[in-house]
């Protein structure tokens, strides 16, 4: 079967490869992939700002249909449709592993980095990782269970509560993930863009961005201070990984508010922390998902909260996989999903 693949470490070196198919070992599933989306982190591993482990396949935000079961594997049978959570192997006795929190388990390992993972037909994963797809939540839907994840556990850290006023810089596939997440928890959210982002900001609005604002055209300070009586955003969300949005957030927080990084720079940026002093800001940031943040981006995909449609702007044959990533990082469009459907 043909995979994309990162062969050695470095910039690029990622390939379209034929790899054998894996089988079911115990415990563990294999998933027939229906798609799987493009992460910044697959961008980040393509200009080797993320660690992998040569040769590997890529991909991590899966969906698909099981279609063999290894032994000791339990309530799963071929035929059901799936996502999958990304951790291949955490050590299960660290005091993170023992507390919830496999994603800061030092010993990790996830796929798509680390382990083969869904730019490619077939995968391995373990079968305690496996969640049904509600019945009403398509598989390009499912396929971005694992950003929303990774959305709610930010959120989750950042201690949202109802009725803030939310500014979210980015409006990318995360962002846009993020603005729903916030508006299912009770806040108001808006969205700053770039003039290059005018018709990502009018898709942000119909997801319910109660106002949208072109940093390059407007006011942002003066119009954030007019919409909060004149004190700053409670919380700032960061979903770009753009050193200059860190910064202006800065500026458009309030005092005593929150600051939430999601989005990742791949290199150390400029950020006035004097400020996180002198307006006693609660910084948090966020490192992949939890497990009991799957269930609840499935109740959110089902209940239609979280709307994917309007995100998912493209998908390609893994053998078009560089068409993908150039129009990914040329921020053509929002979420951008692979399959391998066409290559049976
Ligand atoms: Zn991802
Ligand atoms: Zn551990």
């Amino acid at each position: 079967m043909q995979a994309v693949m990162k062969i050695a470490p470095g910039i690029g070196n990622v390939i379209l490869s034929a790899i054998d198919i894996p089988n079911a070992t115990p415990g563990h599933v294999i998933i027939e992939v229906a798609y799987a989306g493009i992460c910044g982190t697959d961008l980040h591993i393509y200009h080797d700002e993320f660690r992998t482990v040569p040769p590997v396949v890529l991909g991590h935000e899966i969906a698909g249909t099981i279609v063999e079961v290894g032994t000791h594997v339990h309530d799963i049978s071929v035929g059901m449709r799936v996502t999958t959570e990304t951790y291949y192997q955490t050590c299960q006795q660290c005091r993170h592993c023992r507390n919830g929190r496999p994603n800061l388990c030092v010993q990790r390992k996830s796929i798509g980095s680390a382990v083969n993972g869904g730019f490619t037909r077939y995968v391995r994963v373990p079968a305690t990782n496996i969640h049904q797809i509600p019945a009403n939540v398509s598989d390009q839907s499912a396929a971005l269970t694992e950003p929303l994840a990774c959305v709610i556990n930010a959120i989750d850290l950042s201690r949202i509560t109802t009725g803030d006023i939310a500014v979210i810089a980015g409006p990318g596939a995360i962002g846009m993930l993020t603005l729903q997440v916030l508006v299912a928890s009770g806040a108001k959210v808006i969205m700053l863009g770039t003039p290059a982002d005018a018709t990502r900001l009018s898709i942000a609005r119909q997801l319910g961005a109660a106002h949208i604002i072109d940093v390059s055209t407007a006011d942002v300070g003066q119009q954030i201070e007019d919409m909060t009586e004149g004190l700053g955003a409670d919380i700032v969300i960061e979903c770009a990984g753009a050193g200059p949005a860190a910064q202006q957030l800065l500026q458009l927080v309030r005092r005593g508010g929150r600051y939430t990084q999601i989005g990742l720079f791949g290199k150390p940026i400029a950020w006035d922390m004097d400020q996180v002093c002198y307006k006693e800001l609660i910084v948090t940031g966020s490192n992949a998902s939890v497990p009991h943040a799957w269930n609840r981006a499935l109740r959110l995909l089902a209940s239609g909260q979280v709307n994917t449609q309007a995100i998912i702007s493209a998908v390609y044959p893994i053998n078009q996989w560089q068409e993908a990533f150039t129009q990914f990082e040329a921020k053509q469009g929002l979420k951008i999903l692979l399959t391998p459907l066409a290559d049976k």
